[in-house]
């Protein structure tokens, strides 16, 4: 329970934690710093060191050529996951499930937030990551992309106006009341010109910005890590980088020293994967914008990791890098995200804890509501983990070299759509379009007729014998694998609290009678 984090003018931080009272600052080595990084879009074969030796025998697919000495530096000190999975592979559903432990019913956020949208966005009521570190004793800060709230009309330099006059708005200011214990405050909802972004501060005041967002948003993080050093106070810092967010068409989107390393490759030399899509000529076009904006990413962030090390904060400080969803980049469909596709399924995954994890690659199959129960578990906050909490506290996994017995076999795979609207023409509920799972072999997603509820379509792949996912599997000649993996949604489906487990949806094939 939280009495005060700040008391009168003068006096140290006086904080009640579960019947303690800690008249001053945590003690850091019993907590340590977090800092989360987290750019926009970033698949998970899109780093370098996947194709050394090392890391390649672990993975099934081949990875991009790009140049990522700072994360391939990084992976070499850190707990690295082949197998970290967005359940609902889209920009404010995983932000919802990242920051509340619950899936995407729970969090209020089932849709990509904006104006049309009111039934999307992050409830008031939830507990988020920040809540309870913030009431914890630590200072919260975020920096970069947000979006998570339904725009309306609350612009602070413009009162009753939105922030942009596009329809509907997809940009919009977060006000105090909505931060959820985050103290330090530097972001935005969702913009994607990323020569010129802009954001709110802590009192709303709105910066207006000409270079490229992640590396100034890496100079505003390190501004606030300075800021920290002295203070002995814990701190947790969310850093959303946009790029490699579409637009990846020119030299607007990306740093022309990066760009420059990939301009000269042929197509066919960047697009490894055997499932690229021959009619996707123009999203093709895309590949060395998109991997010069991932190289302009690793170089921020090591930016930001040089400065931890410089301020000696590098050793009890948790650091993750991940990503919101990745990015198909012409293989497959159009659609970079928000399909059961491995290429915007798998995220990357990366965490480095010098004084509690041994660095080494892991299958673990990590769910996005699993990283707030882990993350706090690891700050030494396993107790003040929210009854609200879907996911699972995964430090065990983390801290063994390989996933224990009891470790996740499988994760929810989750697509929603639009829903009913209202007299407006606001979306004022969601429709549940695909569930399925993914385990270590296999990938399944079910997709049900928006009339009838009846199944419509599946996608099913044996990600062993088929790790580009070429060849759709037919139900009637593998019935055995079908069921077996329809047997498992049950369980992950009451836990997530899913619509499809509460209406019993294609109960015909899904045996929900016997969750396990
Ligand atoms: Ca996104």
């Amino acid at each position: 329970m939280n009495i005060s984090r700040f008391t009168s003018v003068g006096l140290k931080p006086l904080t009640l934690v579960s019947g303690l009272i800690y008249g001053g600052l945590l003690n850091g080595a019993d907590h340590p710093n977090i800092i989360y990084v987290m750019p926009d879009q970033f698949r998970n074969c899109a780093m370098h060191f996947w194709s050394e030796p090392d890391f390649n025998r672990y993975v099934r697919f081949k990875a991009d050529p790009t140049h990522t000495p700072h994360l391939d530096n990084f992976a070499r000190e850190a707990v690295v996951l082949t197998s970290a999975m967005s359940n609902c592979p889209l920009s404010s559903p995983h932000r919802g499930m990242l920051m509340t432990g619950m899936y995407p019913d729970g969090s209020g956020v089932a849709l990509n937030c904006n104006s049309d949208r009111p039934s999307s966005n992050l409830k008031q009521d939830v507990v988020t990551i920040s809540d309870v570190l913030s009431r914890n004793g630590y200072d919260c800060a975020y920096i970069g992309k947000w979006h998570l709230d339904f725009p309306t009309r609350n612009n602070p330099q413009h009162p009753g106006t939105y922030v942009e006059n596009r329809n509907p708005v997809w940009d919009t200011y977060t006000p105090k009341d909505q931060r959820h214990g985050f103290d330090f405050w530097y972001a935005y909802n969702t913009f994607d010109e990323h020569k010129t972004p802009h954001y709110w501060d802590t009192n709303g005041e709105r910066h207006d910005i000409h270079e490229w967002s992640p590396e100034y948003e890496a100079g505003k993080t390190i501004e606030y890590l300075k800021s920290r050093k002295q203070s002995g106070q814990p701190f947790f810092l969310v850093i959303g980088f946009n790029p490699p967010h579409s637009p990846y068409n020119s030299l607007n989107d990306c740093m022309e020293q990066d760009y420059d390393l990939y301009k000269n490759v042929p197509l066919s030399e960047l697009l490894v994967r055997p499932n690229i899509n021959p009619e996707l000529k123009k999203k093709q076009a895309c590949a060395p914008y998109y991997f010069a904006s991932v190289t302009g990413d690793d170089r921020e962030f090591g930016k930001i990791l040089a400065a931890l090390k410089e301020l000696g904060l590098d050793k009890n400080t948790i650091v993750v890098f991940s990503s919101d969803h990745g990015e198909t980049m012409a293989s497959h469909v159009e659609d970079p995200k928000n399909s059961p596709y491995i290429e915007a399924l798998n995220v990357p995954f990366m965490i480095r804890y010098p004084e509690k994890l041994k660095p080494h690659v892991s299958d673990l199959l990590l769910s996005t509501p699993d990283v707030m129960p882990t993350l706090l578990s690891l700050a030494g906050l396993k107790k003040e983990i929210p009854a609200t909490v879907e996911g699972n506290d995964l430090t065990p996994d983390l801290m063994s070299l390989k996933p224990l017995k009891n470790a996740p076999t499988a994760v929810l795979y989750i697509k929603n759509a639009d829903g009913n609207r209202d007299a407006n023409g606001k979306v004022i509920s969601y429709f549940p379009m695909s569930r399925g799972v993914k385990t270590d072999r296999y990938t399944l997603a079910l997709t049900i007729d928006r009339k009838t509820n009846v199944l419509k379509s599946v996608l099913f792949f044996d990600d062993v014998k088929d790790p580009y996912q070429l060849h759709n599997l037919s139900v009637k000649d593998n019935r055995a694998v079908f069921q077996s993996l329809c047997k498992l949604m049950p369980a992950l489906l009451k836990r997530a609290n899913d619509p499809w487990y509460r209406e019993k949806i294609l109960s015909d094939i899904i045996p929900y009678s016997n969750p396990k």
